[in-house]
């Protein structure tokens, strides 16, 4: 059974009538067209298909002195599974599994010859593996070759790290791991922890990932990351394909330096290629190629029989030109502008012709035009021949893919669709874009800082891109660059983009703690509010202000802003603005001590992240809820929402808010009197406080002195191992005392200062 045509024949009309009408019974085919008012054949053409799927049976009975074939249904439930990139289909007792996400980008190869032994090693080789070797030797390909399965990612130049780890993240998920995603996804952005993550990520699945083009990659990080992933892999395994060979070290890796191929195995390409070329001739060919395989490809497709000119791929290629229709010279030019990868559709429409599919074919089969999955690209050693013979206006085809990619929407794409806004010099567009960005796509600024930074660039004049730059500091925590940044555009800009620079500004002068500044473009960005009226410039005026006065300790004002917010939150169906929002409500609540109220926001917003899969705020709403269940003394409840908090933030890394939420949850279980659960959590405390340096972990020993004197014991050590360690953030050793003598009234803390300190090893810490 497969699955792939089974489904399609079940979203069939005709064929679901067909199946509808055998649960009643069975028929022969034409009493089935007779009721269905449908041609006997077509009938009999899909029962015999149906049948092949092995959805219906077909059986000879007699009827009077005739043979007849009736069909009637094998079964009357199919179940479907949907598994971590499986799909499962049950049908009576067959079972039957199929991948349904194919392996993405991998490259096309068709008439692959040679290359026994390369395979032989690739096939047996484990961590990571490195071939490399001159343009067009053949890498790509056989890579492809040794691992069909593999996922594939090609260099662009583009990328950074973090984009690279998201493509990575994306095909452990849908091979079922989705840790880096999550840690990603939560804004988690350690190098170790991602270096670590991929390398589980790797084991976890078993799968091999190839790096295509390592050469193209410009983030060093990428390098270290596969520095730090050799010898560190049993299971998975990393390809990477390059011109140059990359210094990863020995262990665990394995490098395969590509050459020509045998005077054998390029006349068996030849051959391939339907050429019939004597092989003492060919011996003459092959020593103009010296078995260099695009070059070999080229050769046969010419009547070139001996070399006359320096370059020889101009050489060979001017002559397979020359032979090449107008429409197959169009569609070269057009690929020869991208120096990545084009996506079929994206293709047909830059071309606007229909025959793009019997082009291209031709083109491929030629071999000179490349697939990977399905994008095409031409060799990059006859990109330069193609852009200087073709007439093509670049920026036109640029401008239109730029639209084309803008539409998917997806940060990748965005960050392609403004490297050819760009490249196409239409400022207009380079503007709308983003504004597209401020809009829809904030994540492109925290995810791929270093990329989008690297495609603003040739473009770093303009004020739209400057406002983008500033983003990429104000990130980065560079407040002050990215102030100057938006500080010279300010005036430049108009209309929405005015707006968000002020909103900006706003934010960056709270930042700063420079609340004139902010309390003054707090004012300018309201009256373009007001000039635009538009719901989302509202919005910004009122998220600024809410802060504003947040920080001004105008709790009243703060919470009349924030709930126009939520107003306009949900009028503009921003599904991640309204939890978001519901948060912040919370918090205003909370710092006005009415904790019941802001209990019931942190529910409403725990609940739409929830529904919304959004875990990491459906998480942090439950460490706010800890805290303010504690508030309440309600400690049951605080231990119940702090653990959730905990174990989720300790799985992403995120050590800062799992100190926090441990820390509550510790309070509220020496409130409880669960003292032995409560001194696993400072011991936690204290363990991270060592690895993190985070000071509030180092309230663990403050713990452990309270829960000391509560059992009856001597607790002082503990303390004066806090004070030490806590020196400089006296007010924090002050603070958790208060706290621990509201949870525990008539706890007997010893304040004064204990002259023998207790040095960390003897602290029992597993
Ligand atoms: P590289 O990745 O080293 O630049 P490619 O793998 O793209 O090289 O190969 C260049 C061209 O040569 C492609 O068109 C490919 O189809 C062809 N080619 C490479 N190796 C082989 C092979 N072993 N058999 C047949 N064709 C090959």
């Amino acid at each position: 059974m497969k699955v792939h045509p089974l489904l399609k024949a079940l979203s069939n009309e005709t064929n679901l009538q067909i199946l509808a009408l055998l649960r009643s019974g069975s028929f022969h085919p034409r009493e089935l067209a007779r009721i269905l008012q449908k041609d006997e054949t077509d009938v009999s053409r899909r029962l015999k298909r149906l049948e092949k799927l092995g959805i219906v049976e077909g059986r000879w009975v007699r009827v009077g002195d005739r043979n007849v074939k009736v069909y009637s249904l094998r079964a009357g439930e199919i179940k479907l599974e949907l598994r971590p990139g499986e799909i499962m289909v049950q049908m009576g007792e067959e079972k039957s599994e199929e991948t349904l996400l194919k392996p993405r980008g991998a490259p096309h190869v068709e008439n692959f010859v040679g290359r026994k032994e390369e395979l032989a090693l690739l096939s047996s080789s484990k961590g990571i593996v490195v071939i490399y070797g001159m343009a067009g030797i053949g890498k790509t390909s056989l890579a492809a070759r040794a691992f069909p399965s593999a996922r594939w990612y090609s260099f662009t130049g583009l990328e950074d790290l973090y984009y690279l780890a998201w493509q990575l993240g994306l095909f452990f998920n849908s091979l079922g791991w989705s840790e880096l995603t999550e840690y990603l996804r939560s804004g988690g952005r350690e190098e170790g922890d991602v270096f670590e993550l991929v390398r589980a990520g790797l084991e976890a699945t078993g799968s091999t990932f190839v790096l295509d083009d390592l050469h193209k990659c410009g983030d060093e990080r990428v390098y270290r990351m596969l520095s730090y992933l050799a010898g560190r892999m049993e299971e998975g395994r990393i390809v990477v394909t390059t011109r140059v060979k990359p210094n990863l070290g020995t262990e665990g890796v394995t490098y395969l330096q590509l050459r020509g191929l045998k005077p054998e195995e390029a006349y068996e390409l030849a051959r391939l290629k339907g050429k019939n070329i004597k092989p003492e001739e060919f011996a003459g060919l092959y020593e103009l190629t010296l078995g260099h395989p695009l070059a070999l490809n080229l050769l046969v497709e010419s009547q070139i029989r001996e070399k006359r000119q320096e370059n020889l791929f101009d050489f060979l290629f001017g002559e397979v030109y020359k032979e090449l229709s107008e429409d197959e010279r169009l569609m070269l030019s057009i690929l020869g502008l991208f120096d990545e990868p084009v996506e079929y559709e994206g293709l047909k429409s830059l071309y606007g012709k229909k025959n793009a599919f019997s082009v291209l074919y031709s083109l491929l089969r030629r071999g000179l035009v490349e697939r990977k999955g399905d994008r095409y690209s031409i060799h990059e050693l006859l990109r330069g021949f193609v852009r200087e013979v073709s007439n093509v206006d670049g920026g036109q085809y640029y401008s239109r893919y730029s639209d084309y990619l803008a539409r998917k929407e997806s940060p990748a794409d965005f960050l392609r669709a403004m490297k050819y806004a760009i490249a196409s010099g239409d400022r207009e567009r380079v503007r709308k874009l983003v504004t597209l960005r401020v809009r829809k796509m904030k994540q492109v600024v925290t995810d791929f800082p270093k990329a989008y930074l690297r495609v603003l660039s040739p473009l770093s004049e303009e004020p739209a891109v400057k406002l983008e730059m500033g983003m990429v500091y104000f990130q980065r925590g560079l407040f002050e660059k990215a102030k100057r940044l938006w500080l010279e555009v300010e005036s430049k800009l108009e209309g929405f983009l005015r707006g968000e620079v002020e909103s900006l500004l706003v934010d960056v002068c709270i930042e700063l703690g420079e609340m004139e500044c902010a309390g003054e473009k707090l004012k300018a960005l309201k009256v373009i509010a007001e000039e635009l009226d538009y719901p989302y410039t509202w919005l910004s005026y009122h998220i600024e202000r809410t802060k504003y006065e947040f920080y001004r300790d105008n709790l009243q004002e703060a919470l009349e802003s924030a709930l126009r917010e939520l107003e306009i939150v949900k009028e503009l169906g921003d599904v991640e603005g309204e939890p978001l929002v519901l948060l912040h409500i919370g918090d205003i609540y909370s710092e006005m001590e009415e904790r019941e109220r802001a209990a019931e926001y942190y529910t409403q917003a725990l609940k739409l992240a929830k529904a919304y899969g959004m875990k990491f705020l459906e998480h942090t709403s439950y460490m706010e809820l800890a805290k303010a269940y504690y508030g309440m003394g309600r400690y049951g409840k605080a231990v119940e929402s702090a653990t959730r908090a905990v174990d989720y933030f300790r799985r992403i890394r995120n050590y800062r808010r799992a100190v926090d939420s441990i820390a509550y949850r510790c309070v509220s279980l020496i409130a409880l009197e669960r003292l032995d659960e409560a001194e696993e959590d400072a011991k936690e405390l204290i363990r991270m406080a060592h690895s993190t340096g985070y000071p509030l972990g180092w309230s663990g020993y403050i713990f452990l002195g309270a829960i000391r004197e509560l059992r009856g014991e001597n607790g002082s050590e503990y303390f004066a191992a806090a004070r030490e360690h806590l020196r400089g953030n006296e007010w924090l050793y002050e603070a958790v005392l208060e706290e621990l003598e509201k949870a525990r009234p008539g706890l007997k803390v010893n304040k004064s200062a204990e002259k023998k300190k207790r040095g960390d090893e003897e602290i029992p810490l597993s």
